[in-house]
């Protein structure tokens, strides 16, 4: 078997194509304050994308660029002023923070109506209630991806989550669960991980280990997410999952660069849209 490949980067401009001509013809204003401390070069990347993502479907973006030891009490006062401010729909405080800034604090700060990263308890309440307000992005590209292939009803399938962050691993395996898949959650302390995750018909890889996942860890059809991003020896970025091996096993599969990152980038978008409508009272249908 030789899998089909799930082309993220081609659903994300789909994606973005929708979302941009939504703007022009709602005439809605969505606009995205976005907060960086320090100087993190992989920050500065993600940053400069969600830039031009934002610059591309017409959103307004706006960037507090911060030295590495500004206060946590400056940061929670900025994110006062623009939680009021009728203007700025959503913001996004880009991880990470230095270590004398608490990020917890800083996420339970933001409004949770504009909080477009859906990082806020609230969201991730609403989100595990099955009555989602605001969903995180890497999740939500996922899902939609998924829906790509085998729709949104998942009844009778087995998924595997490999991770449990709060920003992938527990968000993925609540939704997945809403979407009525029988859902396992796996994770460092898992044991025999190759035999459970033989039993996903999705396995989603989100551990942030270079190709870790060999076809020994993937039942024959499966629909194989790949989630981590690391850099290989040659300067590549690479997955969790040996994709060349995985691949001759799979149904379908994601590839890195090209999967689910350009997803995480478009629902972001989504997201921002979806803030100026619930702030607004406006109708949202994306
Ligand atoms: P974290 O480091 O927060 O979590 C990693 C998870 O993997 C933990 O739950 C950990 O278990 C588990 N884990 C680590 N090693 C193993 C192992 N050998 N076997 C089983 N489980 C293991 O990472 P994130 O969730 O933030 O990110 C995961 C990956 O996804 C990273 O590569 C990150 O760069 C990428 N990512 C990609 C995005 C995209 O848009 N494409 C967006 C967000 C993340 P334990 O809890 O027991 O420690």
């Amino acid at each position: 078997m030789t899998a089909t490949i799930i082309n993220g980067k081609e659903i994300a401009n789909s994606w973005c194509e929708k979302i941009k001509e939504y703007i022009a013809k709602t005439n809605y204003k969505p606009y995205m304050a976005v907060i960086v401390v320090g100087d993190n070069p992989a920050s500065a990347v993600y940053v400069k994308n969600k830039r031009i993502n934002c610059e591309k479907l017409g959103i307004k973006f706006k960037l507090y660029h911060f030295k590495e030891n500004i206060s946590e009490y400056s940061l929670l006062t900025l994110i006062e002023e623009l939680n009021v401010n009728t203007e700025i729909s959503g913001i996004l405080v880009q991880m990470p923070l230095p270590n004398h800034i608490d990020s917890k604090t800083v996420i339970e700060k933001i409004n949770p109506l504009k909080d477009v990263d859906g990082f806020h308890p609230f969201n991730i309440g609403t989100m595990v209630s099955g009555n989602p307000s605001l969903i995180s992005c890497t999740p939500m590209g996922i899902v939609k991806m998924i829906e790509e292939v085998v729709g949104h009803d998942l009844s009778g399938k087995r998924a595997v989550v490999v991770g449990r962050s709060i920003i992938v691993g527990k968000p993925i395996s609540a939704m997945l669960l809403n979407m009525n898949a029988t859902v396992t959650t796996a994770h460092s302390k898992t044991s025999n991980l190759q035999q459970v995750c033989r039993e996903a018909d999705i396995l989603i890889c989100a551990i942030g280990k270079k190709e870790f996942f060999t076809k020994e860890y993937v039942k024959e059809g499966a629909i194989v997410i790949d989630v981590g991003i690391s850099r290989g020896e040659d300067g590549k970025l690479k997955g969790d999952v040996a994709f060349d091996e995985v691949k001759d096993i799979a149904s379908h599969i994601t590839p890195v660069p090209g999967g689910v990152g350009p997803m995480t980038i478009a629902m972001l978008m989504y997201n921002v849209v979806k803030t100026y409508c619930l702030l607004n009272g406006k109708k949202f249908e994306l």
